[in-house]
């Protein structure tokens, strides 16, 4: 199918926002802060960038937003909208990946981008406006930009120094939370495009109740509800809400086995189950595929959408009248009982119930398929979802602060507090990694871990490497760690017994094996491949993970060398062999995820948590427990048990040293500058 691109182009003229046009120009120019709601969908993201690019011409409009798929969706858009090709006047930055120009004038970004940005340029000089897009959404980085900017718009010699003319900025929001919006604004004015909706209704049913989080339940129960509206209902398109890429890729493989199985995953094409064009979309997509999520269904062919949280204010699908909702959302949660962020299924809270069954109801009536029951709503889920900054690790961010000179991080505003103990657990995390000293001040080894949009440990261990000549070997590790699942596990059952053999075969030829070094085989043999492409059909490898890799590998290689060029680098000498250089320099980033086994197959972690924690199936070295005493491991999963993932063996005495520094920390002395 072609883009009927004129007549969905004029369609700009007909949303919601455009009579506002003027009234929201002479609104910005007029006012520093200005807070921005509307329905979804009512041309926020698109138009008013484009607007304020006619008014505001003294500068780059940057649009941040919380995911990167809308970043690129978006820009993607609006370049077809302005009939420029993607990248030159409209482009679009997310994390390893930059579509920009010196003639970009509208840069839709993440929030993290731009984030960066102020860390080279505190008052944004080369933008005239900045639009904090999706700020209901309350991701970490928004909250903390939003706090940032209301410092340096409310001292005014540092909001003009090395700027000719006044930084505007626009936060946009989904109806909710406005109010609290303006007040932490100073009190800024709110401008409300109105736009009617029609009435979705919403109906329960008894499938999943309190109990019921096993996500093969729900993934099933969606493809029951989605087939039955398919043969039962009207004409109109349907939206699933699903978890994440795996889940959603087993569901549409179950729709699709309704019919012939195609595997989208290798070949681009139309999928139809006796007329029903089966789409998934989730945050790693390629592009080429997202496009087709927005074009209308050929005649007589109903679209099933099944996406992620992304569907349900970031992007606006047109005609879709049915939502199935499966009641969960992945979600990044700090989890106490280990210690760690950790990404769970949860229940959604009931505002984004009503969220994701509003999208039904936006060019007619519709109706959402809720596959829960009314007791899972009143006993399982919130009123409202806890914004991020109160869930998760704040060491990143904490680390940004404080290179930008804001050492009192305990008294930043934030437009929701988080937790002092979560505070002093992200000062306690740079302290162990050598970002900050005994004081709390950023040290030198700090000020070089902030250039590197990596987790802190992961780049502590890079760096060590590079201090030792060897980041040959961690900076592909990196760069696997840094994309999406790079092992494609089938959910045929007999696909998935060869799959499992062929990465079993691929971690013997690695020869040392541990999963770090498996990464790195991997990296290695496809990119010495003549054919990567077919290489990684042949062993389950995801091609277009992979390829981002080597990309990303390109990249944090550059940053390497541009610091390297830039300081005086420290570097230390090695005696020993190159399999226990690569353990040891991962050990000083990693020294925080230690386990030692205690009996059989259980594990025990170190850091004072004292979990208890089995190696995953998916490990090269599960079913070797036996032989291991000491290991160390990048992340953890939890469900009934508490598993550990990409695990490598190491000797105590790496360790040893280090492992003192998780007990010794005085959390008081290390928030002491924020004290003064
Ligand atoms: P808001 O930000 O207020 O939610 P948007 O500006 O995202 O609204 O959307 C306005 C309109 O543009 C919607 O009708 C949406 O379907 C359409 N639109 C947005 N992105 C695309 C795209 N990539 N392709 C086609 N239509 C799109
Ligand atoms: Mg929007």
């Amino acid at each position: 199918t072609k883009w009927d691109t004129k007549g969905d182009l004029d369609e700009s003229k007909n949303l919601p926002i455009y009579q506002h046009k003027a009234t929201l120009q002479q609104a910005v120019k007029d006012n520093s802060f200005l807070v921005v709601t509307g329905e979804t969908g009512s041309g926020k993201t698109t138009q008013l960038p484009q607007y304020l690019k006619l008014t505001r011409n003294n500068g780059k409009i940057g649009i941040t937003q919380p995911r990167r798929v809308a970043a690129i969706t978006v820009a993607q858009r609006v370049s077809q909208e302005m009939h420029c090709s993607l990248g030159r006047e409209v482009g679009y930055q997310v994390r390893f990946d930059d579509c920009t120009t010196q003639d970009t004038v509208v840069k839709y970004m993440t929030d993290g981008c731009l984030l960066r940005e102020i860390l080279a340029d505190p008052v944004l000089s080369q933008y005239s406006v900045v639009i904090l897009d999706e700020a209901h959404e309350r991701s970490l980085n928004t909250d903390i930009l939003l706090g940032l900017l209301k410092q340096t718009l409310s001292s005014p010699d540092k909001a003009s120094k090395g700027r000719s003319v006044p930084l505007k900025v626009v936060v946009m929001s989904a109806t909710l939370e406005t109010d609290k919006l303006s007040v932490f604004l100073g009190g800024c004015p709110v401008f409300t495009i109105p736009g009617r909706t029609f009435p979705v209704t919403s109906k329960f049913s008894c499938a999943i109740g309190p109990k019921d989080t096993e996500s093969s339940v729900y993934i099933k129960e969606v493809v029951k509800v989605a087939l039955d509206v398919h043969t039962s209902e009207m004409a109109g398109d349907i939206l699933v809400f699903l978890t994440g890429q795996s889940e959603i890729e087993k569901a549409c493989d179950m729709l699709y086995e309704k019919a012939e199985s195609i595997d989208y995953r290798y070949d681009v094409q139309d999928h139809k189950v006796e007329g029903l064009l089966i789409l998934p979309l989730y945050g790693s997509m390629p592009t080429d595929q997202q496009k087709q999520i927005f074009q209308p269904p050929p005649p007589g062919i109903r679209k099933c959408v099944v996406a992620t949280n992304i569907a349900a204010t970031s992007l606006t699908i047109n005609g879709i009248k049915y939502i199935v909702d499966s009641g969960f959302v992945k979600q990044l949660n700090h989890n106490s009982r280990v210690g760690m962020d950790i990404l769970e299924v949860v229940p959604i809270s009931k505002s984004e119930a009503l969220q994701r069954a509003g999208r039904a109801g936006r060019t007619s009536a519709g109706k959402c398929f809720r596959i829960y029951s009314p007791a899972f709503w009143e006993k399982c889920m919130p009123e409202y979802t806890v914004p991020e900054i109160q869930r998760t690790s704040l060491t990143a961010v904490i680390l940004t602060l404080k290179c930008l000179g804001v050492h009192d991080v305990i008294r930043f505003p934030y437009l929701d507090r988080p937790e002092e103990r979560f505070i002093l657990e992200a000062l306690k995390q740079l302290y162990q990694c050598d970002a900050i000293d005994r004081r709390g001040k950023v040290t030198r080894l700090g000020e070089l871990m902030v250039e590197f949009p990596l987790p802190p440990g992961l780049t502590r261990a890079l760096l060590q490497a590079a201090s030792l000549g060897c980041e040959d070997l961690l900076l592909p590790v990196a760069a696997m760690l840094s994309v999406e699942n790079i092992f494609i596990r089938p959910g045929h059952p007999e696909k998935q017994k060869e799959a499992d053999k062929k990465h079993r075969q691929l971690g013997v030829q690695a020869g040392s094996c541990n999963d770090f070094t498996m990464l790195l085989s991997v990296f290695e043999k496809c990119k010495a491949s003549d054919a990567p492409s077919a290489w990684c059909k042949d062993n389950y490898i995801h091609w277009r993970a992979l390829k981002s890799a080597f990309s990303v590998e390109t990249q944090l290689r550059e940053i390497l060398l541009r610091l390297q060029k830039k300081r005086d680098f420290p570097m230390e000498k090695f005696d020993g062999n190159k399999s226990e250089l690569f353990r040891r320099c991962l050990c000083t980033g990693y020294f925080t995820n230690v386990a030692r086994r205690s009996v059989g197959k259980v594990f025990c972690t170190m850091d004072g948590h004292g979990s208890m924690v089995h190696i995953h199936p998916s490990s090269t070295l599960f079913d070797q427990e036996a032989q291991l005493d000491w290991v160390i491991f990048h992340d953890l999963l939890v469900t009934s048990r508490i598993y550990i993932r990409t695990v490598c063996p190491i000797r105590y005495d790496w360790v040893k040293d280090l492992l003192p520094k998780l007990h010794e920390v005085d959390v008081y002395e290390l928030s002491s500058v924020a004290r003064e």
